[in-house]
């Protein structure tokens, strides 16, 4: 599996011995991401644009390093507004997801939003309401939940199937004419965004085609087809967790600039990925505080967990493990399978199952790569910057908080 870099190893190293406990964190190699995003920006063709979709991370560093490479970012609630309006480098950012509300409307009006990718019918009417009371003609998308032929879903199918996302074809033509007739909206494009997890570029070629097939349908549906210039296609580009090889992001790139170069109608496409930009300069150290054996299962339990890295349980696979020894060992100890898990007491706080590990021992350090996306965030409350819940204490007749 991967190696480790020297400058993560040195940073998990120095962490843990200047910690009193044993360590559990997550670094991020910012150098490796700049290398890895400026590669994916020049394979783009011309016309093709990449927005960092940042609810894969959206950690200041990370926005930071990402800015001056990226055309954008995507955001989807208010408080990933101020994370996109608090980067060092500005950015044009566009506006998606089910359920805004009016008050993260109101800031993205307010803070030159540049697009928004509108998700239904009563949602053109609440923001055409809001750009007229803003004194603001804002540019939309609408986002479109296409009818898809089962064979290009994919395992987090977000299109094509019933989902709240967008707005489905036989009611695409409402929608359009909605906008147009908004005096204060201004329809720029379309956003498709049907799935995640996308591994194979067979099928990611032929969604893309799918798409750019149907373009000049959706197209011809504004009253001013010429002012409607952009289809995003969303993010959804996979990262194979499993095994060394990764998507053909050169290839898809070569492909879809055939394809555009060959269509005079072609419009400018935009990509927005998040887990492909972000995940793989992610790494999460835990210290190893216990070796047990139980029912004849090897186990090794580590600081940390599952509440503090979901994604293994999330996706339901077992996370490679790199093994980083305490001291270096000469060992002639044989392999075995050792279950990784963390420190809750819930028997579904396992990182990793039957992973191969050689003489591992309390005190060793155990990585885990490829932890850069939805990797801390989507372990807890903050996941999409929102604010967390009050909780509320009531009782007959006492007072409440
Ligand atoms: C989550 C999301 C993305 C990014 O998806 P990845 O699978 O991380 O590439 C892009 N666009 C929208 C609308 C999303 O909800």
């Amino acid at each position: 599996m991967t190696e480790l870099p020297s400058t993560v190893r040195h940073a998990i190293e120095r962490a843990q011995a200047s910690s009193a406990d044993p360590i559990a964190l997550f670094v991020h190699d910012l150098d490796a991401l700049r290398q890895h995003v400026r590669a994916v920006m020049a394979a783009l063709p011309p016309k093709v644009e990449l927005y960092y979709a940042i609810k894969a991370n959206s950690e200041a560093p990370i926005l930071d390093a990402l800015a001056p490479l990226v055309h954008g970012f995507e955001i989807s609630s208010g408080g990933e507004i101020d994370r996109v309006v608090g980067c060092a480098t500005r950015k044009p950012y566009v506006f998606s997801g089910p359920g805004k509300l009016d008050s993260d409307l109101r800031a993205a009006l307010r803070h030159g939003v540049e697009a928004i990718h509108v998700e239904s019918l009563n949602e053109i009417a609440r923001l055409q309401h809001l750009a007229e009371a803003a004194g603001r003609v804002q540019a939309v998308l609408i986002r479109i939940n296409p009818q898809l032929p089962a064979p290009l879903s994919s395992k987090l199918a977000m299109a094509g199937t019933p989902t709240p996302f967008g707005i489905d074809e036989p009611e695409l033509a409402l929608a359009v004419r909605q906008v147009d007739q908004a005096s204060h909206l201004q329809l720029k494009g379309f956003h498709v965004h049907a799935m995640s997890h996308q591994q194979q570029v067979e099928r990611h070629e032929q969604l893309l085609d799918l798409y750019l097939q149907r373009w000049p349908q959706w197209r011809a549906l504004a009253a001013n087809p010429q002012t409607v210039t952009h289809l995003n296609v969303g993010g959804g580009i996979g990262v194979n967790y499993l095994g060394p090889q990764q998507f053909d992001w050169q290839r898809l790139c070569t492909y879809l600039g055939q394809r555009l170069g060959a269509d005079a109608q072609a419009p400018i496409v935009r990509f927005e990925p998040g887990r492909f930009i972000s995940a793989f300069c992610g790494y999460y150290a835990i210290a190893v505080l216990d070796t047990k054996t139980s029912h004849g299962k090897h186990f090794v339990v580590c600081r940390g967990g599952t509440h503090q890295f979901r994604l293994p349980v999330a996706q339901g696979h077992d996370h490679p493990v790199i093994h980083l020894p305490r001291q270096p060992r000469s060992t002639s100890a044989a392999t075995q399978p050792w279950t990784v898990v963390g420190q809750l007491c819930t028997p579904k706080d396992i990182l990793s199952r039957d992973y191969p590990l050689q003489d591992v021992r309390i005190g060793d350090l155990l990585v885990l790569p490829l932890a850069g996306a939805y990797g801390y965030n989507i372990s807890h409350v903050d996941f999409l910057c929102h604010p967390r819940p009050s909780l509320l204490f009531v009782q007959e007749g006492g007072a409440c908080q």
